[in-house]
């Protein structure tokens, strides 16, 4: 595992917080962290490229599975985006009926 602040492997093991989850601390930054942290950081880089697999139309799944983010934190990213979207695409007005 890596320091999830600088990326660095120096990492030590750093006691255990009150539910038992095995804390970890990294020896280049300091940085303080349990394995699996409730905020991910989720890198530029990496929301760039989920952007450009939506636009792909890829599943959640299979970019769940390429990117490494987790299901809850993508699912959050696209329901924020869905949010901020300007609705300029209206599919109702299509009538087929003519
Ligand atoms: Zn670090």
């Amino acid at each position: 595992m890596t320091c999830i602040q600088c990326g660095s492997k120096e990492i030590v093991k750093n006691g255990s917080i009150h539910n038992g989850k095995q804390k970890f601390m990294c020896k280049e930054c300091g940085r303080q962290f349990v394995e699996n942290p409730q905020n991910i950081i989720i890198s530029q880089e990496t929301r760039d490229l989920i952007d450009k697999l939506l636009l792909e139309r890829m599943a959640l799944a299979a970019i769940v599975r390429v990117t490494g983010v987790s299901e809850h934190w993508l699912q959050d990213y696209v329901n924020q985006k869905y949010d901020t979207m300007p609705q300029c695409i209206d599919v109702k007005k299509k009538k087929r009926d003519v």
